[in-house]
């Protein structure tokens, strides 16, 4: 069975702002076969790749990344905003369309050598994947690749990771 998963993109014409086009991928949730479809072939993206640990940037890598490290039976680490872990983090930048944000990871999150899969629901410009993959590498983890529900070709963040596997199930 094939499921059309774009059937289940929303798209919002200015939001958050003017001229966006957001793409919102809550449909796809609330869907539990096309939930589980997209999935599915995360999962096999990650089998293929011998993955040890998944990361995924706040909140709808988590979204993206949890399900996956579930049925491998592997862990999920949160990369998350400033002020959110409360242990030793390791802190990664990146920038923003005006200024700067940050990302961070519990310290002992990845173990040195662990495979790791970057999720996230999109990727734009890459910024956010960019700066999650810079974490885990601090920790000593190897990106083995990076999964997205959707992939936004005008923004190029392809080009961005392009030292990197990318697997995504549909662009726009
Ligand atoms: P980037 O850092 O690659 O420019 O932007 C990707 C990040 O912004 C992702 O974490 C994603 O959740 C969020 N994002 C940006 N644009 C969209 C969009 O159109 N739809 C959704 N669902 N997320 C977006």
């Amino acid at each position: 069975m094939t499921i059309d998963l774009k059937k289940y993109v929303a798209t919002v014409p200015d939001y958050p702002e003017p001229g966006v086009m957001f793409r919102d991928i809550s449909p796809l949730m609330s869907d539990g076969e096309a939930y589980r479809y997209a999935t599915d072939q995360l999962v096999d993206y990650a089998r293929s790749k011998n993955v040890d640990m998944v990361v995924g940037p706040e909140a709808r890598g988590f979204i993206v990344g949890c399900p996956v490290a579930y049925e491998l039976g592997i862990g999920f680490a949160p990369a998350r905003k400033e002020g959110k872990l409360p242990r030793e983090t390791v802190k990664a930048t990146y920038d923003l369309e005006y200024g700067q944000s940050a990302l961070y990871l519990h310290k002992d999150a990845i173990k040195p050598g662990q495979r790791v899969l970057v999720t996230d629901d999109l990727l734009a410009t890459g910024g956010t994947i960019g700066a999650t993959i810079d974490l885990v590498e601090d920790l000593g983890g190897i990106v083995v690749g990076t999964a997205f529900i959707i992939e936004l070709k005008d923004l190029h963040g392809r080009d961005k990771i392009k030292d990197y596997d990318i697997f995504s199930l549909m662009e726009f």
